[in-house]
């Protein structure tokens, strides 16, 4: 899987770009890298799409913020090695049919409006259907947050209908020449463009472009060209997601009525509470009881980490508030920087009852003059204020 480049750099503007600057930007670039100026020229197609899918994320404010926030690890994807980073694989993947569908406005209508070669034909003249967007959630444990998972999705969603093969149309004759548009596919109107006043052709809004209406609809279903369905979906999760992120799988959606493009399977995450762990942000906390002879004494006690059980030494002396910190041991970061650590917070377990034995034991370590408290004023400090410390830090 290539790299891929910093969707700003890809259109030049920085990081603070007003949507006005990164739709002129795009601009620029779609004309640069325009199929019909560079005819044949593969690196200017794969820069043409390149543009498209930066300004693709960069102009939509949701997909916007979970790319500053994320990177392309947020963009989703499904496909691929997975594994850490195995996001983004199949993200962008902009045929130009979708490029021409979803930004064609941005050349001021159907075609490039009044742009290149009008007539060439190729991409242009027909609009294309966008299927509509679906949200899932998925829940995932805290070993499956730290390890990185992949999750197969069964997703009800509306699909192209096999019987006629998305056309809504019985058969090929069960059309009729559309008499918005007399059969072209296409209306001519002048609009304003940035190439100034220009008399222009758009799709067709009757027949959307096809320029036959259907007479007799498929019968499975109506005419409508989708019918309900389920789709298996392989789904990579990164390492390091949290609760509410919003990974979008593209073209995984809704299929589009009449054929066109899928909309996308947007992927809500839910994290699971773990029992004993407590997350914030990529540290983890564990509360630990210690039993008050190994307070005192010291040994080693079982912890609980996303790893199942390990073992960790406590020092003679260890007080209550002391805060053990595993260092890596936590929630490794989205964007591969490091991970958190494992903190584990030190509470000294006091049993309500005692036996008349154990009473004995205490009474002698209470008379004892190792046990009479030696710190005294700023030098003791409660559990509240250690907690307090470590928080503030
Ligand atoms: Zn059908
Ligand atoms: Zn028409």
């Amino acid at each position: 899987m290539a790299d891929k480049r910093d969707y700003y750099e890809v259109l030049g503007v920085s990081r603070d770009a007003s949507p006005d600057e990164i739709k002129k930007a795009y601009r620029k670039a779609a004309i640069q890298f325009h199929p019909d100026k560079n005819p044949g020229d593969k690196n200017a197609e794969e820069k043409f799409k390149e543009a498209a899918e930066a300004y693709d994320v960069l102009s939509n404010p949701d997909k916007k913020a979970r790319y500053d926030q994320f990177g392309h690890a947020g963009m989703g994807g499904a496909g691929g090695a997975g594994g850490y980073g195995g996001f983004g694989g199949e993200y962008g993947g902009f045929t130009m049919e979708d490029i021409f569908s979803r930004f064609g406005d941005i050349f001021g209508g159907g075609r490039f409006g009044g742009f290149g070669s009008g007539s060439s034909g190729g991409y242009g003249g027909k609009s294309v259907n966008r299927g509509s967007d679906l949200r899932v959630k998925v829940k995932l444990s805290l070993t499956e947050i730290v390890k990185g998972t992949t999750k197969k999705l069964k997703i009800k969603k509306d699909i192209s209908c096999d019987q006629c093969g998305g056309s809504g149309a019985k058969n090929a004759n069960s059309y009729t020449t559309c008499s918005t548009c007399g059969g072209s596919g296409h209306v001519t109107q002048v609009v304003n463009t940035f190439f100034g006043r220009t008399q222009t052709t758009t799709t067709c809004p009757t027949c959307g472009g096809s320029g036959k209406v259907i007479t007799d609809p498929c019968p499975k279903c109506h005419g409508n060209g989708t019918v309900k369905g389920e789709e298996v979906v392989e789904i990579n999760i990164p390492a390091g997601v949290g609760e509410g992120m919003q990974l979008s799988v593209s073209g995984k959606g809704n299929a589009a009525k009449h054929g066109g493009i899928n909309g996308d399977l947007l992927v809500v995450i839910e994290e699971e509470p773990h029992p004993e762990l407590k997350r914030e942000g990529n540290d983890l906390i564990y509360n630990l009881q210690l039993n008050v002879a190994d307070a005192v004494l010291g040994n080693s006690v079982e912890i609980p980490t996303v790893d199942g059980k390990a073992r960790i030494k406590i020092e003679p002396g260890t007080v209550a508030g002391r805060v053990l910190r595993l260092r890596g041991k936590g929630i490794p970061d989205l964007n591969g920087y490091g991970a958190g650590d494992l903190l584990v917070v030190v509470d000294i377990y006091i049993p309500a009852h005692v036996s008349p034995a154990e009473k004995e034991a205490l009474e002698k370590l209470r008379t004892s003059d190792n046990f009479k408290p030696k710190v005294s004023g700023g030098k003791a400090r409660n559990l509240f204020e250690r907690m307090r410390n470590y928080f503030i830090s």
